[in-house]
């Protein structure tokens, strides 16, 4: 029987992760490692934002420099990793039976939310990857349910990422490069204790429940993919925090693993 695969949330930060790893490069680098090897990969990417959910089913699926007056270097970056449309066919099959229509988008690439933490995750690219849009429009609750009915893929080997921000509040990216924010770090608290006590109803309701919410996400899409993850791993899901460094003093880094419930917890 194939292993129940966890579910990921990553803060991917700015681009230039991709060439200055810092702690969380060394702590995605170490999480493949350490993670049974997936069949397929489904990144669910807050740089990718539709009306209703969609999922590519590009064959050879480009890498997009989504990004601008960052460094050269930056843009020679590929991940030619091969795309996964049967994998893609069934997300959809399985958001339509939910009641979530899905579309198909034969043409969509990897933005920089997917290729970046994928070139620390699984730096040969030889796993197929395929991307899952956000709905920055919908709630919480809706990225939950949408994570709810991707679950079937982890028995069948598949590894989802949620790949957005566990703080995003780049007005005050320039303003405040030196020490970390206090507000950034009592979000980043409230955020685990929540995860750590598998409050569901709590993380669903953290734009009123959470400090600083509004402030740590002035708009909410960076952290959507959180709830997918999370709704994917189910209410019961063993969670683990593998990095948690603050960048240019507001950026949280943090990244999870959620161990559904009765799988031993990885190592
Ligand atoms: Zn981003």
């Amino acid at each position: 029987m194939m292993k129940t695969m966890p579910t990921l949330f990553i803060s991917h930060g700015a681009p230039t992760l991709a060439i200055d790893p810092g702690e969380t490069g060394a702590a995605l680098s170490e999480l493949g490692r350490s993670l049974p090897r997936p069949r397929g990969i489904v990144v669910v990417s807050a740089h990718w934002e539709t009306r209703a959910p969609a999922v590519s089913t590009a064959q050879r699926p480009e890498t997009i420099h989504d990004f601008g007056g960052f460094p050269d270097a930056l843009y020679r970056i590929r991940y030619p990793a091969p795309g996964a449309p049967d994998l893609a066919c069934d997300a959809k099959h399985l958001l339509d039976a939910a009641g979530l229509p899905a579309g198909l988008d034969p043409e969509r690439g990897l933005d920089h939310g997917a290729w970046v933490p994928l070139l620390y995750l699984y730096p040969d690219a030889d796993i197929p990857v395929t991307q899952l849009s956000i709905q920055p429009h919908l709630s919480p609750v809706h990225h939950y349910r949408v994570g709810e009915a991707l679950r079937p893929l982890l028995d069948e080997g598949v590894l989802v990422i949620g790949s957005g921000s566990l703080t995003h509040n780049l007005r005050e990216f320039r303003a405040r490069p030196g020490a970390v924010e206090p507000y950034v770090r009592e979000f980043q608290d409230w955020m685990k204790r929540s995860i750590d006590a598998k409050d569901a109803a709590a993380l669903l309701d953290y734009r009123r429940l959470a400090p600083n919410a509004v402030r740590a996400h002035p708009s909410d899409e960076h952290l959507l993919p959180l709830f997918v993850a999370l709704g994917a791993a189910g209410a019961c899901a063993a969670a683990r925090r593998v990095v948690d460094e603050v960048t240019y003093g507001i950026i949280a880094m943090d990244a999870y693993v959620f161990q559904p419930a009765g799988q031993p917890a990885l190592a």
